[in-house]
């Protein structure tokens, strides 16, 4: 442990950097240096991520900052490493990946008096890493924009998410289809460690490095694994258990704002269930399940209905690759089958707060299924819908007898969903007034990250605009807030909308 001298860094005294994940030994990380780019720039900074390390906005504007977190300069006491990993891309076995364009700094711990919590850093297009492959170590401005609006953005919206410190835009070259420029989000999280890195050690032979790997992040994410009594007190499948568990309820919760990954492959996938790794991700605008929002999934395997059941799939991945250490296929399967429970029951209580159910009900699946069957027909959009729900409920409850024809409105089948308002209203009269609407207001957003949101804001930060990109994080930081100043957020999309094609090109 070092103490990071002020004078050099812009950091008071007392905020450390360790690397624990260093500790596990070179077998799972090289140790890498940043690479420099020229005249770099603040594009935008989360304020509330900040605040996680016991940050202002301010102190974290320095240049000191601005060097560390674009890659320029190491900060005194981190050591920057790329980890290995491996993992199955749509489907396939894709042998090893690992770290191409990522650096990971060290956890940032802040002193006590700061109220934040440590933190790993992880610098995402600061260059080569011994894991580049064929690539170039970068990420370009547009893809760095989508990742830091869409991880605060997330967060807002009560979803396990990677975090996003800053996004820093410089003017270095990047060639993709076009040329471009470059940019580095600073990541936030507990650990980026992901199913692939088990896949690696497993497919490697690798059991003791296997074991470490589990016992490391037992240890420190997943404790009551080593004193669990269930399947048969073995801690390999309680872990397996619980990160299914974990996974389960973040892919309910991404059905039910409507948010399509575009690229779950098993190194995508986090072991702490955080969603990670924001690419050609899509905020559903009309609602359609078998909408792929990723142009380059030419077989829509990960098509937005589909989340559900490839999660489940790449659970298999990690069963597998902890198989060697759980020593127990009926126990692998077991803490696997868990999934056919808890997502059913974690996407059933997403949909019944949004329907202003305080707890699931009797029906309510079918009544959901139905709705959606509706919103699917007529290809309306999904979080205006739900925002329109939730004012209806508001207005039926304060405003009885007034005509409100605002959901009715955005369907072309009147008859359809008036009989599904007349069954829904029956759920309703039994529920205590008032307390429908203020479940759905807090549940059903205002604000998402749509792709024409980002593409606007993108533009503008091309030609060094940066006020939309802020604009925007300020509303999607309080989704459920009406904030008037930002109305035009919540519209319908533009026509140009659906024309948006977003790759894996990033
Ligand atoms: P992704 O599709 O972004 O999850 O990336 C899959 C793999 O490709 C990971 O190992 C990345 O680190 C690597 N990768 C993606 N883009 C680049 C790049 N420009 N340079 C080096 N590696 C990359
Ligand atoms: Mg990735």
């Amino acid at each position: 442990m070092h103490d990071t001298p002020s004078d050099r860094t812009g950091l008071a005294p007392g905020w450390r950097w360790t690397n624990s994940f260093a500790t596990l030994g070179t077998d799972f990380y090289s140790p890498m240096a940043t690479q420099a780019v020229a005249q770099p720039h603040w594009v935008g900074v989360s304020a509330s991520a900040a605040t996680l390390l016991g940050l202002t906005p301010e102190a974290l504007q320095t240049p000191d900052w601005l060097n560390i977190l674009v890659g320029n300069q190491t900060a005194p006491g981190s050591q920057p490493l790329s980890s290995v990993y491996s993992g199955h891309q749509f489907g396939v076995w894709a042998g090893q990946l690992g770290d191409g364009r990522a650096a990971l700094l060290g956890e940032l711990t802040p002193p006590p008096d700061h109220h934040g919590v440590a933190q790993e850093v992880q610098l995402k297009g600061s260059g080569l890493t011994p894991y580049s492959r064929m690539g170039d170590g970068r990420a370009v401005l547009r893809s760095s924009i989508r990742e830091f609006l869409c991880s605060e953005a997330m967060h807002g919206l009560g979803i396990p998410t990677t975090r996003a410190l800053s996004v820093i835009g410089a003017d270095h070259p990047v060639y993709r289809e076009q040329p471009e420029t470059a940019a580095v989000v600073a990541r936030l999280a507990p650990s980026f460690i992901r199913f692939g890195h088990f896949e690696h050690f497993c497919h490697h032979n690798l059991h003791p490095q296997l074991r470490q790997l589990a016992d490391y992040v037992i240890d420190r994410f997943y404790p009551a694994c080593h004193t669990a009594t269930t399947l048969n007190g073995n801690a390999y499948a309680n872990f397996l258990q619980a990160v299914t568990e974990r996974t389960a309820k973040m892919v309910a919760q991404w059905q039910a704002v409507g948010f399509c990954h575009g690229v779950m492959n098993t190194d995508n996938m986090s072991i702490l269930g955080l969603t990670i790794d924001y690419g050609p991700f899509q905020f559903l605008d009309a609602f359609d399940p078998g909408h792929i929002c990723n142009h380059s999934d030419n077989q829509g395997r990960y098509a937005f209905y589909k989340q559900p059941n490839v999660a489940y799939w790449n659970l298999y991945c990690l069963g597998q690759a902890l198989l060697p250490l759980i020593e127990d296929q009926d126990l692998t399967i077991a803490a696997l089958e868990t999934y056919k429970t808890i997502y059913p029951v974690a996407v059933d209580a997403c949909m019944a707060a949004k329907l202003g159910f305080p707890e699931v009900r009797q029906g309510q699946r079918e009544l959901a299924d139905d709705g959606l069957r509706l919103l699917a027909a007529d290809r309306v959009d999904y979080s205006i819908f739900w925002r329109r729900l939730s004012h209806w409920v508001h207005n039926r409850e304060n405003n009885a007898g007034t005509q409100d024809d605002s959901v009715r409105d955005l369907f072309l089948d009147r008859d359809g969903i008036d009989a599904w308002l007349l069954r829904y209203s029956e759920h309703l009269n039994d529920i205590p007034r008032g307390l429908a609407a203020n479940l759905m207001m807090k549940t059903n957003p205002q604000y998402v990250l749509r792709n024409h949101l980002g593409e606007l804001a993108i533009q503008a930060a091309k030609n060094k605009d940066f006020a939309a990109v802020a604009q925007l994080q300020q509303a999607l930081e309080r989704p459920f807030d009406e904030q008037p100043q930002f109305a035009s957020f919540a519209d319908f999309p533009p026509d140009w909308a659906s024309g948006i094609s977003i790759s894996c090109s990033s």
